[in-house]
């Protein structure tokens, strides 16, 4: 796959969804996931600022971390976990950049958290933190957009979590990133254009190869999954005209308009 990371997209032409790679502005296609083969450039889809992206990834399922920034656990007055607290969201949660985040008639207090997301790039079960990085394809931006009062309310967070349109992910997947370079990285989140939340993943409780060692302890991860690390503190309610932003250093901006 090359020694420098790239962007891989996922895009909508003439009704069917595409993935292609970023080179120097323009969008080539390609044959399928670079979890599925090697990554060969095909045919040239047109200059990435024309087409439109939808979420980079395709997961048979979404591995969520909460309370992993000691801080964002103190907010809620939570205890912050010995071992990683998992949840999943539904796949059909996933949006792309740029639509809109859809406000439930079911919630009051809806609200964003800025996450790094990693992107699966080989099947693992079992897989020791010293390995779990090969297993890992690159990082993108995700919003874990939560129903606050839903999530409090209810016994277990499928429903505060679970919304369609709840997981806007992207604007790409940066490929090939080093587990280095992932374990201390700026994570932002912006609402219309004011400073929301910030830290670094060197804040992160459990690291991410420490979670994809976890998750993989307890279920097949198979290539094409997404896990979000979990948010840093200052999240906050969003409503109807607000544009959400979620920066992921070394990644790019994931913008989603909320309504
Ligand atoms: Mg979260």
């Amino acid at each position: 796959m090359g020694e420098k990371p790239w962007q891989l997209v996922r895009m909508v032409r003439d009704g069917q969804a595409e993935w292609g790679m970023v080179r120097g502005g323009a969008v080539v296609g390609l044959e399928a996931p670079p979890w599925a083969a090697e990554p060969v450039p095909g045919e040239s889809l047109g200059e990435l600022a024309d087409l439109e992206l939808v979420a980079p990834v395709a997961p048979s399922k979404i591995v969520c971390v909460g309370r992993n920034y000691a801080e964002h656990a103190r907010e809620h007055d939570a205890e912050v976990p010995s071992e990683p607290l998992l949840f999943l969201k539904p796949p059909s949660s996933l949006l792309g950049p740029g639509r809109s985040i859809v406000l439930p008639w079911q919630s009051e207090r809806v609200e964003h958290e800025a996450e790094l997301a990693l992107v699966i790039g080989r099947r693992c079960r079992g897989v020791p933190a010293g390995e779990a990085w090969a297993c890992v394809l690159g990082v993108t931006c995700a919003n874990d957009v939560t129903a606050r009062d839903l999530q409090r309310r209810d016994k277990t967070w499928t429903r505060g979590k679970g919304f369609d349109t709840f997981c806007p992910v992207g604007p790409w997947v940066m490929v090939g990133v080093a587990e280095e370079r992932v374990n201390d990285l700026a994570v932002s989140c912006r609402v219309n254009g004011k400073a929301r939340q910030h830290d670094r993943t060197s804040a992160m409780v459990f690291p991410p190869s420490t979670i994809v060692a976890y998750v993989s302890s307890i279920m097949t991860l198979e290539p094409g999954d997404l896990i979000l690390t979990g948010t840093p503190a200052g999240v906050g309610p969003l409503r109807s005209g607000d544009v959400v932003e979620v920066e992921v250093e070394g990644v790019g901006v994931l913008s989603n308009p909320v309504r």
